[in-house]
C-alpha cells in the first residue's frame, strides 16, 4: 500500500509539474514567462478556466478541441505531461527518500516517517535536470534554439548541486563543464573549418557544458555516444520517412544530448552491469 501511495502522489506531483514545463515550453522562447499569470487559449486568446485546465484530463474530456473556440489542443500538452508523471514515478521508486517505518505500538508511538537525506537530493538533483532537459528538448525541436536560462541556468547551478548532492565532487563537476563545453566547441570550429558552415550550435555546446557540470566529467563521452548514435539512427529513419536521401535534413542535436544525459543518469548502472554480463 505505501508503494501504490507513493507512486501515485508521485505520479501526480508529475503530472501538474509537466502542466508547468508545458508553460515554460510555451513562455521562455516568447521572453512572456512572468506576464499575465493566467493561461490563456494560443489560438484565440480567451481565458481558459481552471476546470478545464486540468493536466491530461481536460485534454481527454475537451477530446482535443478548446471550448472557446474549438481550435485543436496540441498533443504536446497531454504528452509531456504524462511523460513527466511517469518520470516522477520512476524516481520515486529509484531514490526512495521516504521511508514509513511501524513503530513501537507499547510505547504509543505509531508510524514513523523518515526521510533518507542523500536519496533525497539524488531525488531532487534528479527531478530538476530531467525537466530542464525535457523544456530544453522540445523547445529546440520545434524552434531549433536552446535558451540560455536553460543551458546557463544549469551552469550557474553546478555549484549548487555539487555541494548538495552526495556523489558529486567538485573536480567531476568542473571538469565536467570545462571538457563538455570544450569538446563540441572543438567539433564545432573542426566542421567550420573544413565545411565553411555552422554544423552544430553554440547552443549545443553551452548544453553539455551543463550536462558535464551535473554529471561530472565521467559522463560526457557516454552522453556524446548515445546522442550520436541515436541522432544518427533517427536521422536516417527521418531520412526514409520524408525520401529526402541527398541535401540536408536538419535535426537539432539538443534532444539527442539531453536523451544521453538522461539515459546515464537513470541507467548508468545496469548498462555497465550489462557490459560485464556480456564479458567486455
Ligand atoms: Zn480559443
Amino acid at each position: 500500500m505505501n508503494l501504490v501511495a507513493t507512486l501515485g502522489i508521485a505520479l501526480l506531483l508529475g503530472l501538474v509539474t509537466g502542466s508547468f514545463l508545458n508553460v515554460c515550453i510555451l513562455r521562455i522562447p516568447e521572453g512572456t514567462f512572468f506576464k499575465n499569470t493566467r493561461s490563456h487559449c494560443p489560438a484565440c486568446g480567451a481565458l481558459i478556466p481552471w476546470y478545464l485546465n486540468l493536466p491530461v484530463f481536460s485534454f481527454f474530456v475537451l477530446r482535443g478541441r478548446a471550448r472557446c473556440c474549438s481550435a485543436k489542443i496540441s498533443w504536446q500538452y497531454p504528452l509531456i505531461e504524462c511523460a513527466t508523471g511517469l518520470l516522477f514515478a520512476y524516481l520515486a521508486l529509484r531514490f526512495p527518500f521516504i521511508e514509513i517505518k511501524q513503530g513501537d505500538f507499547a510505547q504509543g508511538v505509531g508510524r514513523i516517517i523518515a526521510i533518507d537525506s542523500n536519496e533525497g537530493w539524488r531525488f531532487l538533483h534528479a527531478m530538476v535536470f530531467c525537466c530542464v532537459l525535457l523544456v530544453a528538448s522540445v523547445i529546440d525541436l520545434r524552434l531549433m534554439i536552446i535558451p540560455d536560462v536553460l543551458s546557463l541556468g544549469l551552469i550557474v547551478l553546478t555549484p549548487v548541486v555539487v555541494a548538495l548532492h552526495p556523489d558529486l565532487g567538485w573536480r567531476s563537476s568542473l571538469l565536467g563543464v570545462v571538457l563538455g563545453a570544450g569538446i563540441l566547441y572543438a567539433v564545432a570550429w573542426t566542421y567550420w573549418l573544413l565545411r565553411h558552415e555552422v554544423g552544430m550550435g553554440f547552443g549545443d555546446v553551452k548544453l553539455l557544458a551543463g550536462i558535464g557540470g551535473w554529471l561530472g566529467y565521467e559522463a560526457l563521452f557516454p552522453v556524446i555516444l548515445t546522442a550520436s548514435v541515436s541522432g544518427s539512427l533517427v536521422g536516417i529513419g527521418v531520412m526514409i520517412w520524408t525520401r529526402k536521401f541527398h541535401g540536408k535534413t536538419a535535426l537539432p542535436f539538443g534532444p539527442f544530448l539531453a536523451f544521453g544525459a538522461v539515459v546515464y543518469l537513470l541507467f548508468n548502472q545496469e548498462i555497465k552491469e550489462l557490459w560485464i554480463s556480456m564479458g567486455l
